[in-house]
């Protein structure tokens, strides 16, 4: 393949060029052919060739919306409307990898700013047009690909701004559309961080953040997405809803609350005002070993109960630390925890919170495991990239519960995905998120592809998805509902709560143009 055929299937069919594809680490490339049957596929179509359904939208519709946006900005080009038809979850990498676009936006919208993306609302309202609000296009929950076959992506890259700093109250407003890594370069301009470091960080932006209610790898220091929203404005069919307006406030429910997680089905974010800290002055990232999974989950408990609380908490499963530690030398059997801590003067909290690791069995590893793990921190989607390219099927699935229940939602949930997969699957799992009564669970599975690699991990996904309802804990922790667990969250919240999701849904969108399909059973 030429390299304009590659990069041009960078962000719709991987995550990254192959020359940026990461090698596996050590012997875990042959661990994984002992394991798994890999035949190397063909490779990708590149977006220039793919295949997207004919132009449905008549020119009534197009011509308006041309006028209110200008031409330049309503792309019918198939390879805008294909980039724009799904996110990156691996089944939606392997359709694009092999040119399937089944489902694909009739244009491409760039408004330039809020009132555009009113206008757009408007004119879709009037022309029964769905509208999909496309960030970074990243999601990994069917969250781009709504029911509708006539819709619309409206693309908010355009809004990329910081609209304002407020140093003294350490706030910033920024628009929905600005990318992590770019709103993290023009915060420290000002000399502040949000220090929200998702997987996907290099594509995500601000907006699809809130309206999926993200986690970064350093949510033990720095808090969820929600965690930092102090304020949004959301553009809706009936006009503006503008909702947080001081540091807290007792007028009434919390109207954040219903934006953060809309998935776009209740409106377009527009811009999000968001908490900021100053940027660290030190950071320090070290490894430490357990002897098991349980013996790790109650050190890092301790510290999410009782503290200090570290910026970075990630613990390990056996598999993930064997297949990790494969080749790199670090937490030979037991399970790893890495641990990092951004501050001022972070020496205080790292000494104390050795004497918790260490008082529950923990061995220090030093600082090799912790710069490794910050080197590579954003490896897994070029790691997925290379075992598609060598033949294999990797996805992800996350959930959160209560500490009590969490040893075993990480047995039933491994043990359903491995039923799934009978011919033999790989299924690691870390903690990376911690909360005083609970944390979440990642797991990640590698097996081979089958015939169907598609219709095999539905199976295998909707086998997990039972045995975390059945544990009774969530859904999602963090990549939310979108189309794939819509079924699974109007279950989690019960008729009375999706009547009620409906009603307000209703109420922002009475002819029902946003996101259908996804989020509201
Ligand atoms: C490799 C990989 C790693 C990931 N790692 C993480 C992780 O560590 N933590 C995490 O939380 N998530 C992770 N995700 C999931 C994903 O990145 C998040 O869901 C992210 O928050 C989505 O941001 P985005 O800008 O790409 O949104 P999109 O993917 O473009 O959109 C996501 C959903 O939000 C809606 N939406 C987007 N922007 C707006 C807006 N302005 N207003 C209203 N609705 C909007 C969309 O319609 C869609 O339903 C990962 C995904 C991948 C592919």
């Amino acid at each position: 393949m030429n390299m304009e055929g590659e990069a041009s299937t960078v962000g719709w069919a991987r995550w990254g060029t192959t020359a940026d594809a990461k090698a596996l680490p050590g012997s875990a490339s042959t661990l994984l052919a002992q394991v798994l049957e890999l035949t190397p596929p063909p490779p990708a179509v590149p977006l220039a060739e793919a295949t997207v359904p004919d132009l449905e939208l008549d020119d009534t519709v197009l011509h308006a919306l041309r006028r209110v946006l200008g031409a330049e900005h309503v792309v019918t080009a198939p390879a805008a409307r294909a980039r724009h038809a799904s996110g990156m979850s691996t089944p939606d990498l392997l359709r694009h990898r092999s040119g399937e676009v089944r489902v694909a936006p009739q244009a491409v919208l760039r408004p330039a700013d809020h009132a555009e993306v009113l206008s757009v609302l408007d004119l879709c309202s009037r022309h029964r047009v769905a509208v999909v609000p496309f960030g970074g296009g990243t999601s990994v929950v069917g969250g781009l690909t709504p029911s509708a076959a006539r819709h619309v992506a409206v693309d908010l890259s355009r809004l990329n701004a910081v609209v304002a700093v407020d140093p003294v109250s350490r706030t910033a407003t920024l628009q929905a559309g600005l990318r992590a890594p770019r709103a993290a370069e023009l915060l420290a301009e000002h000399g502040f961080t949000l220090g929200h470091v998702p997987q996907s960080y290099e594509y995500a932006t601000i907006g699809g953040f809130a309206a999926t209610r993200s986690s970064g790898q350093a949510s033990a220091g720095y808090g969820r997405f929600d965690d930092m929203v102090v304020a949004l404005t959301v553009a809706t069919p009936r006009g503006t809803v503008r909702a947080g307006r001081a540091p807290a406030s007792a007028a009434g429910p919390d109207l954040r609350q219903l934006f953060l997680g809309s998935e776009g089905a209740l409106g377009v974010i527009t811009d999000v005002t968001v908490r900021i800290r100053p940027l660290p002055m030190q950071s320090h990232h070290e490894g430490w070993r357990f002897e098991s999974f349980a013996d790790g989950l109650h050190a890092v408990r301790r510290l999410a109960q009782d503290g200090p609380r570290p910026t970075v908490l990630r613990l390990s499963d056996e598999v993930e630390t064997m297949i990790g530690a494969t080749g790199s030398g670090h937490a030979e059997g037991g399970c790893q925890l890495i641990v990092g801590y951004d501050g001022a003067d972070v020496v205080p909290t790292v000494e104390a919170a050795a004497d918790v690791l260490a008082a529950h069995g923990g061995v220090p590893l030093g600082e090799a495991p912790g710069h490794q793990w910050a080197r590579h921190r954003f490896d897994a989607p070029y790691l997925r990239d290379a075992l598609l390219d060598a033949g294999a099927f990797a996805e992800t699935l996350e959930t959160a519960t209560y500490w009590s229940a969490l040893p075993e939602v990480h047995d039933r949930v491994r043990q359903a995905i491995l039923d799934a997969l009978p011919d033999g699957a790989l299924v690691l799992s870390h903690v990376s998120h911690v909360y005083e009564t609970g944390a979440s669970l990642y797991f990640t599975v590698i097996c081979s592809p089958g015939s169907d690699p598609v219709e095999r991990w539905r199976n295998a996904k909707t086998a997990a998805s039972d045995a975390i309802a059945a544990t009774g804990a969530t859904i999602s922790h963090h990549h939310g509902v979108g189309a794939d667990h819509r079924a699974w969250y109007a279950a989690e919240i019960g008729d009375v709560a999706v009547d009620l999701l409906r009603a307000v849904k209703q109420q922002l969108d009475p002819a029902g143009i946003l996101n259908p399909g996804i989020l509201v059973p």
